[in-house]
């Protein structure tokens, strides 16, 4: 039996040897085989040197894949899977906040459980601020709500599943990848744990309020259609009330003989419906530009190098 930890790393210099170490400490006398699987995900300081320097001490077995450039977490994910060869894969940061013992308690689960196919974690507490934690909850509500797949509000992507998991999670090849919706779509029996988020050890987290927005657009747009039909409703309710609307105008004028002043209302009328129009719009642009993006069969990542001493 073998476990393949894969680890995104993207200007983690400080934490990659932290990282190694609390690993070899966490797997000392666990029974198995283990590999570390780096992806620097294009880092600009030195993760890479220190990986390599990881990587020629051979404490442990590791693989290392270095990007041509910043592909970010899920291509690094994606790419780490790919060169991973155990029997079970985990799928853990590089910053200490997962700690790797709970890779343990997870594998030992699996071994004990062949019903489950997959251990996630969900974080029970989550030291972040209010209105993000705020607009996270509405997200996954929206979510939910809007497409066909069941995302886990607090479940990370720090989790262990089976091989025959991963290769369902590898035959997903799309450009645009949202983790939490593929593992949702890929199914299998999935036993949630509960952790608790450490402190980052050092550098900060690469997430932006913006990242995170474009992140729950992919997630609404990549797993859902609802939104196109959204804007067909929109079209069908403004088309009704623009009829029941001329039908009053009529009898206004017909038996009442109502003068009908109507600039303020042409002009919102105006406004409101170009700006429904120009939103649906948007809305067709987002599937139009990922189907373009996704034509192209652009590689999910380009690695520019890999040390994999398994491959020599
Ligand atoms: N990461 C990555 N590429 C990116 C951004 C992040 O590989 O473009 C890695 C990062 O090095 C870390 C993990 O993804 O190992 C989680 O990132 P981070 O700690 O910034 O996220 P948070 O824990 O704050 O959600
Ligand atoms: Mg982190």
């Amino acid at each position: 039996m073998k476990l393949s930890l894969v680890v995104p790393c993207y200007n983690e210099a400080e934490n990659v040897k932290n990282f190694h170490d609390a690993v070899v400490s966490a797997f000392e006398g666990c029974g198995y085989e283990y590999e570390i699987v780096f992806v620097d995900d294009g880092s600009r300081d030195a993760t890479l040197h220190n990986l390599k320097k990881l990587y020629r001490n051979e404490v442990t077995e590791i693989k290392i894949i270095s990007f041509s450039r910043n592909f970010g977490k899920e291509a690094a994910l994606y790419a780490g899977m790919e060169h991973a060869d155990g029997d079970y894969i985990s799928l853990i940061d590089a910053d200490l906040q997962q700690r790797p013992e709970i890779v343990r308690e997870m594998v030992a689960h699996l071994e004990s459980h062949p019903e489950f196919d997959v251990v996630a974690a969900y974080q029970d507490r989550r030291g972040e601020g209010k209105i993000l934690s705020l607009f996270k909850r509405s997200f996954y509500a929206v979510i939910n709500k809007m497409s066909d797949v069941k995302l886990y509000n607090a479940a990370s992507d720090f989790r262990t599943f089976r091989r025959s998991v991963m290769e369902s999670i590898l035959e997903m090849g799309e450009y645009h990848r949202f983790s939490k919706g593929i593992f949702s779509w890929v199914g299998y029996e999935t036993h949630y744990i509960p952790y608790t988020a450490c402190e980052r050890v050092a550098g900060t987290t690469k997430w932006s309020f913006r990242k995170l927005m474009n992140y729950a657009i992919d997630g609404i747009i990549g797993f859902s259609t609802r939104p196109l039909r959204f804007a067909s409703y929109l079209g069908s309710l403004t088309a009704i009330s623009a009829l029941i609307y001329l039908i009053v105008v009529v009898i206004q004028k017909l038996f009442f003989g109502i003068a009908l002043p109507g600039y303020a209302t042409i002009v919102v009328l105006i406004l409101l419906l170009g700006s429904m129009q120009l939103f649906c719009i948007g809305i067709i642009g987002e599937y139009v530009g990922r189907t373009f993006e996704q034509s192209k069969h652009r590689p999910i990542y380009l690695a520019k190098e890999v040390l994999d001493r398994s491959k020599k």
